[in-house]
């Protein structure tokens, strides 16, 4: 399949994952499984399948660290079980201690799908009604809406200043037609993105289907050019010899040490170290600089003149002579902090990051993401909200939920005795993906015993849609119910629900 363009608002179904791994750099979920803290069942079965740098989140949830999971509803219909991964991806970062975000995307509902206002409002509140009855807590957390966030809007103003038209183009395929609100739905939406680390930078994850990958790579670009306090900014901004200047543009272009043997990779961590820290803080001494210098060279890096904003805006004197300092080569030792920066490169960008933030910048992290599968479609092909008998809506009757899985294609052979001998498709089959995203829970006995039955030809087609059917309609009643519940609490969120 070749159709692994990534579109936010085209209906590109992701047919072959694996090549998101190749060709867009996102990283299987499994690998880094063992590192997150009572990993939610989504991820234990593999529905969510990706990430991009989630170890930093996974790492702060473990040690109870500051961190933050954020998502975007776009309510151009009802909120179907497709959503609900997403609702439970935020409620489970929420309950691993994580401030939770959830928000409400009517200006990219207005400009990029063309709904009214009053319609997005009646959306919203389905939308949020679902996600507190499914556990979100709104008194730890935060829902807002994009058009009444004056703190997000002010963001969108400053990441505008630093994406252009042609990036835009290349991302989206915005072209001379594109209206310009539409872009500044996309300047939002990096707000968004970057708003939980509005007040303090922290890791945060964001999670989405893959198609949203181009949101994602975009923010994090513009997480890293917001950073000012790069010391190889200053650096480049100086007087230097060119092999100086490459010595900084090189890791300014993000090495990869496997590349290098060990005698340069010192090397390069130095230049981390002038890269990420802040040189008030780096102890580096002028025969280290120049063996590095020296080292690089030979390694053949060609100079690259990085991007200089640092002086003409913002510089500080302290900021100014800490860096002649250390050119001059008056800070001592390095070694040890070479080292801790093989152990700790974290602990250095926080620095950085704090260094920042005293200076009036925003020290953003580049946020990371987590992809879920898409669910399939009950009738096959690709769940859509515009193909009723396709999904399940939240607000939809257990009744028509019954009647919806049991009228559902399967993975089942032609007859029951093929499905005997054989066993059964589990793999293609939409109501086996009911049990393992949704009516299985937490119950991973349960979800295992029902594809083991299917594939061993125990379990046959229409028993196994009747249980599911029964499952969903429970499911349904009690959703509903606790939607009615969380009435009150939606009334006290602080939250606009009209436009
Ligand atoms: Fe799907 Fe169940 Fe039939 Fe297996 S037995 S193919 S899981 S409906």
């Amino acid at each position: 399949a070749d159709d692994v363009a990534l579109d936010p608002w085209g209906s590109s179904s992701v047919s072959d994952y694996r090549k998101l791994f190749e060709e867009f750099g996102i990283e299987e979920f499994d690998e880094i499984l063992e590192q997150v803290p009572n990993p939610h069942y989504l991820m234990r079965r593999g529905v969510i399948f990706g990430h991009r740098d989630y170890r930093p989140v996974a790492k702060a949830l473990q040690n109870d660290e500051p961190a933050a999971v954020l998502s975007g509803f776009m309510p151009t219909g009802d909120p179907h079980i497709g959503h609900k991964l997403v609702f439970d991806e935020i409620i489970w970062h929420q309950e691993q201690g994580a401030d939770a975000y959830g928000l409400i995307a009517d200006l990219e509902a207005n400009s990029a799908r063309g709904l009214s206002w009053d319609e997005i409002d009646e959306h919203a509140r389905n939308y949020l009604l679902s996600l507190l009855a499914l556990g979100f807590d709104p008194e730890e957390g935060e829902l807002y809406r994009q058009s009444t966030n004056r703190e997000v809007q002010d963001l969108a103003f400053d990441l505008g200043a630093e994406a252009n038209f042609s990036e835009f183009q290349a991302i989206y395929g915005f072209d001379g037609e594109t209206d310009v609100s539409h872009m500044q739905s996309v300047v939002t939406q990096m707000a968004d993105i970057l708003y939980p680390q509005l007040e303090e930078p922290k890791p945060t994850v964001i999670p989405v289907g893959p198609d949203q990958d181009p949101h994602v790579r975009l923010a994090r670009d513009l997480a890293e050019r917001m950073r000012f306090f790069k010391v190889s900014k200053a650096y480049a901004s100086f007087e230097l010899e060119d092999d100086e200047r490459a010595l900084v543009a090189e890791f300014y272009e993000r090495l990869d040490p496997a590349d290098f043997d060990d005698d340069t990779l010192r090397c390069v961590h130095v230049a981390e170290a002038l890269e990420e820290t802040p040189l008030s803080e780096l102890d580096v001494s002028a025969d280290t600089l120049s063996s590095a210098l020296t080292k690089l060279n030979e390694a053949g890096m060609e100079p690259v003149r990085p991007r200089t904003r640092f002086f003409d805006r913002r510089a500080t004197d302290d900021a100014f002579d800490a860096l002649i300092d250390a050119i001059e080569g008056e800070k001592r030792v390095y070694e040890s902090h070479v080292d801790a920066f093989e152990i700790d490169r974290a602990a250095a960008e926080d620095l950085a990051r704090e260094v920042e933030v005293d200076n009036g910048g925003y020290g953003f992290q580049p946020p990371s993401s987590i992809y879920h599968r898409f669910m399939t479609g009950l009738t096959g092909g690709k769940m859509s909200s515009s193909i009723p008998a396709s999904h399940i809506s939240l607000l939809d009757d257990p009744e028509d939920g019954y009647d919806k899985v049991k009228a559902a294609t399967t993975g089942g052979r032609e007859t029951a005795e093929e499905q005997r001998e054989k066993g059964g498709k589990a793999d293609e089959c939409p109501v086996y993906e009911l049990y393992a995203y949704l009516l299985a829970g937490d119950d991973d006995e349960f979800a295992k015993r029902v594809y083991d039955e299917c594939v061993g030809g125990e379990r046959l087609c229409g028993d196994c849609k009747e249980q599911a059917a029964q499952l969903m309609r429970e499911f349904l009643a009690e959703h509903q119910e606790k939607r009615e519940e969380v009435e009150e609490l939606l009334e006290d969120a602080d939250i606009e629900l009209e436009s």
